[in-house]
């Protein structure tokens, strides 16, 4: 068993929380992944003010040096997650299985060599000399960066914070949640040790430490990724202080199955993929199926078929292909989905099998759904559900799904499924939705060059590429120039 301690890190030191908490291990509930220390708001405050002060310096280093230590930062984070204990404790206190986490601990090297390799685009000054003068535009650090993440990708959707605001030039203070604390603070700790002491604190807690961070005066600027409500919350907090923010909220993703899909194999495992990866607890899941009535049948058929195989069980098992899921209110609210999908008269296909080993008693275990015959006011397809369960809706035109997919207040991913590419992409432009893919859905099918985000309620600004590293600056010009 694993027995972890988790720290708060601020000025480069480890420091114990003034309140001990136990992260329970989602697969066995009845074990202790380990103890986290909480932090209260003198402790934010002692952070962001080491933030603070490490700031001025860092923010006046140059990019390269800048991009010199997030490489070294890089090249320790794999070095120590190597061996796999990592993605071991990432399973053992989130759930996912083991390929998902060591998965998710290389996506976040890719992140971070990705936006090294875009900073100076993004960030470099650009130099206009010409007969009417000179003009300079620089992107400046904000100063302090406020970080909050959620618990289903602890370490990536924090690097895609941490990473940028760091290479703009900002000092960072993260808060992870509270349930995930262990391998987001060790990759931070370990990125932590090239940097200079106090650019980059955790602290770890839930709603309150969060708010300390989000009100503090010398927090510039905030950034968090979670659920729609939080986001509000985060927002208001924010607004007394004019601070910047960037919010990445959840989504209630469609995808649109047109009369002319190709279903191979390949293209059901996409599907599948990106319906259920991570017990479905991902922002960009798949959460609503539409499919051309004359395939339905057909797409069911092949998306229970492909369920069937999972194997739900404790994440470290090697037979097992489905984590539970991480919290009790995650599971209380997913299951609440079915019943009501249930009373409605839907047919909810319980699908994949239990593993032997597991205790189905000591965990948030769920075996996948693939639901039917429930109509578009059905709370499963109306709220994001962020469980392994899906709904499949007919339609019989493509204005009508297209009417469908966009009747709804978020606005993150969508997809379209056909082998007719101008016709996908048409249909495309007009999901109102901040990314969708062809024949493709979400995590797996990202491209890391691009920035990525909602629309609607999903959230507000973008991250990953020039974009997403650009909100972590001012820009501003000095100019001579006399154009009038
Ligand atoms: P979930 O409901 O899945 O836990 P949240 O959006 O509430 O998702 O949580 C995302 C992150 O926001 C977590 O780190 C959580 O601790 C933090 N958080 C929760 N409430 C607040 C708040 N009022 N202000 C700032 N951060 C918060």
């Amino acid at each position: 068993m694993i027995e972890e301690r988790g720290w708060n890190l601020v000025n480069g030191e480890r420091r114990d929380g003034p309140r001990a908490e136990v992260v329970r291990n989602p697969a066995r509930l009845s074990a202790a992944v380990g103890t986290v220390g909480l932090a209260d708001s003198s402790l934010v405050d002692e952070a962001v003010r080491s933030a603070s002060r490490a700031q001025a310096d860092w923010g006046s280093s140059s990019l390269a040096d800048r991009q010199k230590a997030v490489l070294q930062g890089r090249a320790a984070l794999a070095g120590a997650s190597e061996e796999g204990q990592w993605a071991r404790l990432l399973t053992a206190e989130q759930g996912k299985i083991d390929v998902e986490s060591s998965m998710e601990i290389l996506l976040g090297q890719m992140l971070i060599e990705q936006f090294v390799q875009d900073a100076d685009a993004a960030l470099g000054p650009d130099v206009l000399d010409d007969e009417l003068g000179r003009r300079v535009v620089t992107r400046d650090p904000i100063g302090v960066v406020g970080a909050i993440t959620p618990w289903n990708y602890p370490v990536v959707l924090s690097l895609i914070k941490v990473i940028p605001a760091l290479l703009a030039g900002n000092a960072v203070v993260l808060k992870p949640a509270p349930n995930t604390p262990f391998t987001v603070s060790l990759a931070m700790e370990t990125i932590g040790s090239a940097l200079p002491p106090g650019v980059l604190n955790v602290v770890h807690g839930a709603a309150d430490v969060g708010e300390a961070l989000c009100t503090h005066p010398q927090v510039a600027k905030v950034s968090f990724t979670g659920s729609v409500p939080t986001g509000r919350r985060v927002m208001a907090a924010v607004a007394p202080g004019m601070k910047r923010i960037t919010l990445e909220l959840g989504g209630n993703d469609a995808a649109i199955v047109l009369d002319d899909v190709a279903l191979d194999d390949a293209a059901i495992a996409r599907m599948t993929d990106a319906i259920f990866m991570t017990t479905g607890q991902v922002c960009m899941a798949i959460k609503r199926l539409y499919v051309h009535r004359s395939r339905f049948d057909e797409v069911v058929g092949a998306l229970c078929e492909a369920a069937n195989s999972f194997v739900v069980g404790d994440g470290m098992e090697p037979d097992v292909t489905m984590g539970p899921l991480n919290n009790q209110a995650q599971y209380d609210k997913v299951r609440s989905f079915i019943f009501d999908a249930e009373r409605r008269g839907g047919a909810v296909n319980i699908l994949g099998a239990r593993s032997a080993a597991s205790d189905w008693s000591d965990g948030y275990f769920m075996r996948p759904r693939i639901v039917t015959a429930v109509d578009d006011s059905a709370p499963l397809v109306v709220e994001e559900q962020f469980g392994p369960v899906v709904p499949v809706l007919p339609f019989d035109d493509d204005e009508d799904a297209l009417r469908r997919a966009n009747d709804t207040e978020y606005g993150l991913c969508g997809s379209v499924w056909s082998t007719d590419t101008d016709r996908a992409f048409a249909l495309s432009a007009r999901l109102q939705a901040g990314q969708v893919f062809v024949n493709a859905h979400g995590l797996m099918a990202l491209d890391l060059t691009c920035s990525a985000g909602g629309v609607k309620q999903s959230g507000l600004g973008r991250e990953c590429g020039i974009d997403g590293l650009r909100a972590y600056t001012e820009s501003r010009y000095v100019t001579n120039r006399r154009a009038m």
